[in-house]
Order: structure tokens, then sequence, then C-alpha cells
């Protein structure tokens, strides 16, 4: 029998997109990802989503600073493979509230206790041509299935530099909860390249570690939000570099990175850090190479919303929500919320097609 809804994704949009699918009894499916294949890990695409890779979430509505660990205790199953380390020890809490891989595990949990059905594997081709769509997973399982919530999110980019791919995973990373604490950054100046609130928050995460963060930015203002950017701006530890782009990541094959050359982006100049790591926040592209060109993407290559105020995608039955179809909010919350529409959207094409 196919499946009635399909929900691919691990972030707030899959999974408040299953608890409303879940408790409406349409039994859903979600395809969480692969935990075990490095190219994920590599490009930031693991189980839980972005919200993974962030440290405290201090704008998700409902979570004002607090001790959370009792709550996570009674919440989330002992053996759940991200249950967080602090909270199963003696450590402290290591921030003031709730942190990004708590709440999305939070999620994962409260879709589950519904009954939610999870696998952890990547889907890599669908057909979405012929109904009921069919979807193959990485290790050659199908699945077919009436509905499709699409919400595999946005990676982080990297400038595209040859030296930045010849030392990824050694001092060039994309995630700086990932890999700062790595004992390379220790007591050490490390480089931030970005102007947006990642670049701001990885910055102020990697002042834990490192001497003195560079935070590079291309313009004389930040994009970040106006706390974040204050916030920045009055930490010590940071330096920001105004008007400079990352040329070249320096390094050789024993130690890794070991600098940066930055040219000027207003005249002719040009300089080199010393930096034990470059971390980039350049921004995100969204994860939609499985789709294969079925789905219509916008310009910038999000899956189109083709109805205002709908999560319909260019083909019946198929429906998007979060950071895969969304470059303007991007924000948890607003993920969350095209999730929960997304189900709803499902739900109601079910029930017109005489499926429920
Ligand atoms: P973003 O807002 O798009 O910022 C990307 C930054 O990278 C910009 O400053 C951009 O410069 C710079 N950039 C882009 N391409 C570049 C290149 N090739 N070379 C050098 N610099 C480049 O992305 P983001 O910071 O990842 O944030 C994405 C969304 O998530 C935003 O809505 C943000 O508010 C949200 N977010 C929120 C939080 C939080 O609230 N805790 C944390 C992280 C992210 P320009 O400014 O010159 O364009």
């Amino acid at each position: 029998m196919p499946e009635k809804v399909v929900i691919i994704g691990s972030g707030p949009a899959a999974w408040t997109a299953a608890i409303y699918a879940a408790r409406a009894n349409l039994n859903p499916l979600v395809f969480q990802g692969d935990p075990y294949n490095d190219k994920n890990r590599q490009n930031g695409t693991m189980p839980l989503g972005q919200l993974a890779l962030t440290t405290e979430v201090e704008n998700f509505p409902s979570w004002p600073a607090g001790d959370t660990r009792a709550y996570l205790k009674s919440a989330l199953k002992p053996d759940d493979p991200d249950f967080p380390l602090w909270a199963a020890s003696d450590k402290p809490q290591p921030t003031h509230g709730i942190n990004g891989p708590e709440l999305v595990a939070l999620m994962r949990q409260q879709a589950v206790n519904f009954g939610t059905r999870v696998e952890s594997k990547d889907i890599v081709d669908t057909d979405l041509k012929n109904r009921p769509f069919t979807l193959t997973a990485h290790d050659g399982q199908t699945v077919r299935t009436h509905t499709l919530i699409v919400a595999t999110g946005a990676r982080a980019n990297y400038m595209g530099l040859p030296s930045e791919d010849r030392f990824k995973n050694r001092g060039v990373s994309a995630c700086a909860v990932c890999d700062g604490a790595l004992p390379r950054f220790r007591n050490k100046p490390i480089v931030v390249i970005g102007g947006g609130d990642s670049a701001v928050e990885e910055a102020a995460y990697l002042t834990k570690f490192a001497s003195t963060v560079h935070l590079v930015h291309r313009r004389d203002s930040l994009r970040a939000s106006k706390i974040m950017a204050d916030r920045a701006m009055a930490n010590p530890k940071i330096n920001i570099k105004w008007n400079r782009m990352m040329e070249e990541v320096l390094g050789d094959d024993r130690a890794g990175v070991t600098g940066v050359r930055l040219k000027s982006t207003v005249d002719a100049s040009a300089e080199t850090l010393d930096a034990s790591g470059v971390f980039l926040a350049i921004g995100h592209t969204p994860n939609t190479t499985f789709l294969k060109g079925q789905v219509e993407l916008t310009d910038k290559g999000y899956v189109k919303w083709t109805t205002a105020a709908r999560t319909y995608t260019s083909v019946d039955g198929v429906f998007a929500a979060g950071d895969v179809a969304d470059d303007y909010y991007r924000q948890a919350i607003s993920a969350a919320g095209t999730g929960c529409m997304a189900a709803l959207d499902a739900e109601r094409w079910l029930g017109h097609h005489g499926y429920v």
C-alpha cells in the first residue's frame, strides 16, 4: 500500500509537519537522512538539520532562559542517540536556555510520540511524474506515497576556493559548534567569514576557544540583526575586518591551516593574518538535488511555492516547507509554521482525492 504522506527532512519544518500529520492519523513516514554518510557530516546535512549546528536558541517562542535539565530528562528518551551529554551527566547546563540540537530532538520526540515512523536514510531519487510518487533511498529501498512534503532545508555555502577545499577538515569548517572545540583551535587566532547572524554567532561561540576571532566581512556594515551585531562589536575578543574578502587559505600539509590572505573590497590593499582555522558563514544552498528537476525551483534554486499562503509546489500533491523553499525568513519558527501548513495542505489533498 502506498503511504499517505512521506516527509523528507529533519528540522523544525519536517518534525512539525510530522506532528500534525500523525495527529491527523495519516501515519507519516519521515526520512531524516543518513547519520553515517560522511558527506552529510561535511555538508551539515545530518539528521536534526541546521538547528543542530547552533548553540542556544533565544528566539523560539516558549523557551525563555531557564533550567532545562529536568525537562530534557523527562521529555527525551535516555537511549535517544541525540540525548544531550551534559544533561545525562553532572556537567552544568552549557547555556542559559534551550540549545538547537535539544530543541529539534524534542520536536522529533513529539512527532514519534504520536506514532511518526522514522527512517535514517537519504532519499536520493524521486519519481514525481507517476502516481503514487516513488522515492528511492540510498540503500535502494523504495517507497510509494500519495503526498510528499519536502523539508530538506539548506546547507552552508563555501566560497569555492581551491585552497578552501584543500584544508577542509584541517582547519576549514562551516560549523563552529561541530568543530570549534578541537585542540587545533585552542588559544590561537581564528577567522570567520561573513556578516550575517550566522557569522556573528559563530564568532561569539569561537571566542570560547580562540585567542582572537577575526570576523572578515566584505562590506562596512553587518547584515546580522542589531542585537547580535551589537554583541559582536562589544566583544573584546572579536576583531572585525571590514571591507575584506578572503583570497586564499594558507597552510601546509603538516599543520593544516596557518592563516589567510585577505584582499580589500574598496582598494588594492591585501594582508595576511595568522589563523589556525577558517569558519565560513556566508549563507546557504537549498538541498534539492534529489528532486532531479521535477519540481519547479526559484532562480536562487529554492523550491517554488506556487500559490500565495499555501505550501503547494508545481507538482500537485508535493508540498514544501521550511528553508528549502524559504530564502527570506529562514527562522526555526517560520520553518515550523510552514511545516504545519504543509501537513494541513497534504491532509486536505488526501481528503479531496478520497484517500482519507
Ligand atoms: P545571511 O543572512 O544570508 O548572511 C550571509 C553573509 O555572508 C552576508 O553578510 C553576506 O554578505 C556574506 N556573504 C555571502 N556570500 C559571500 C561571499 N561569497 N564572500 C563573502 N561573504 C559572503 O546568512 P546567515 O547569516 O546564514 O543567516 C541566514 C538566516 O538565518 C537569516 O535569516 C538569519 O537571521 C538566520 N539566523 C538567525 C540566527 C539567530 O537568530 N540566532 C542565527 C543564525 C542565522 P553581505 O552582507 O554583503 O550580503
